[in-house]
């Protein structure tokens, strides 16, 4: 794996980074390698090489071909160096989802016999469940971020942070929890943000999460997580990945370094339309609190006047489905769908609020999106909205 470069803009990364061979190769666009295995008469070199993986985590794919699939994919290589390019990362492994990522990070942790992790809510609804429910085998001392450096124990493993956060848009000071962490390292999820609003690893993070089916795919149609990190913890990572499974099947590899040629363009365009709905929503009397991060983004949450069943019911261009990040604009109800698995009574400590809706802004026109929701939020099913001209809240909510 080359060591990052930085010296080019994110712009030109995000269509060069892990095609920099192709032009040799006589290519343009990025050859798809669907194999399972590959073919060696050098069993004793083969040999080597799992030797090696097993030691260390090593890419087997740099020194020859793969072995086996499940050790590696020339496609996935290739998404996983651009992701790391652009989170300024020394490496990042590929998995099947976030929560496949998710996962192998915890196994990581505990295998070493550190199963304690340190968490801020709101987390996405089923980190929050892994961790409470204890389904790998660790165990979760939920705080604020002021908190985190009295939670630490001697088997702390991680401690974990989404900013902005899924559902309210809360903001975290990463450069403060990375401090407080000390030697444990600190793994933010940076799905909502993406590299080109916040690149966590600048401010101290070990660990940078992402659930790629939102923006990094971009388009919908791509299930996938990738953790960027240095080569020691990615090495670890690749031994999990080879042990359970949960590889990133390479067609998707090959859609998301594609999805990564247009994150800049799309997320800055986004951000655009999102910011100017926030400032509308914000002004609207049907609409008593809006949350957008002071970083920007694609994400806009608001609590409504009256019932958001209503509004989920009613928009009409706007898409009523959970996820985000894709081209088109989608609205989803947090308390009733991405938050359901959390206790209702943490979600409302987290800030998830039950009239809360979240919206993924996409690239449609911002009139035609204004105009349903609009139309969507009807007369404020007749309570007395209380927000008239509240600014937009960031931050902690
Ligand atoms: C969707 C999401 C995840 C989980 O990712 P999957 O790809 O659905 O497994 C994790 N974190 C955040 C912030 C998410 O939005």
């Amino acid at each position: 794996m080359e060591t990052p470069v930085r010296s080019r803009a994110l712009a030109t990364e995000a269509v060069h980074a892990g095609r920099e061979d192709l032009a040799a190769l006589g290519l343009h666009a990025a050859p798809i390698d669907l194999s399972t295995t590959y073919p060696s008469h050098d069993s004793r070199a083969e040999a080597a090489r799992i030797d090696a993986f097993a030691e260390t985590g090593a890419e087997p794919t740099l020194d020859g071909p793969p072995i086996y699939g499940r050790l590696g994919n020339p496609t996935v290589a290739r998404f996983e160096t651009a992701l790391a390019r652009l989170e300024g990362t020394e490496s990042a492994v590929a998995f099947a989802s976030g929560m496949a990522a998710l996962s192998a990070v915890l196994l990581a942790r505990s295998a070493m016999g550190l199963r304690h992790v340190v968490a801020v809510r709101p987390l996405y609804g089923c980190s929050d469940h892994l961790l409470t429910a204890g389904l790998l085998g660790t165990e979760v001392t939920w705080t604020d971020p002021a908190g985190v450096e009295d939670a630490l124990r001697p088997d702390t493993g991680l401690v974990m942070v989404e900013s902005p956060a899924n559902p309210t848009l809360a903001e975290i000071d990463l450069r403060a929890v990375a401090h407080a962490c000390g030697s444990v390292p600190l793994l933010v999820d940076n799905t909502f943000a993406t590299p080109v609003l916040q690149r966590p690893a600048e401010q101290g993070a070990r660990l940078v999460l992402h659930s790629a089916t939102k923006y990094l795919g971009g388009h919908g149609d791509v299930l996938a997580g990738v953790v960027a990190c240095d080569e020691e913890l990615a090495g670890r990572l690749r031994q999990i990945r080879f042990a359970t499974g949960g590889v990133l099947h390479p067609l998707a590899g090959y859609l998301l370094l594609r999805g990564l040629s247009t994150l800049p363009i799309r997320v800055r365009a986004a951000s655009a339309t999102a910011a100017e709905l926030t400032r509308r929503l914000a002004a609207d009397p049907r609409v008593t609190r809006v949350h957008y991060p002071s970083i920007g983004g694609a994400m806009v949450a608001f609590e409504v006047a009256g019932d958001p069943h209503e509004v989920i019911s009613s928009v009409r261009l706007i898409t009523p489905a959970v996820s985000l990040g894709s081209v088109d604009t989608l609205i989803q109800h947090p308390a009733s769908i991405s938050h359901r698995i959390v206790d209702a009574g943490d979600r409302r400590n987290a800030g998830v609020s039950d009239r809360l809706l979240r919206m993924s802004v996409g690239l449609e026109d911002v009139e035609d999106l204004w105009a349903d929701l609009d139309a969507a939020l009807g007369d404020g099913c007749g309570e007395a909205g209380a927000g008239v001209g509240e600014p937009a809240v960031a931050g902690r909510a």
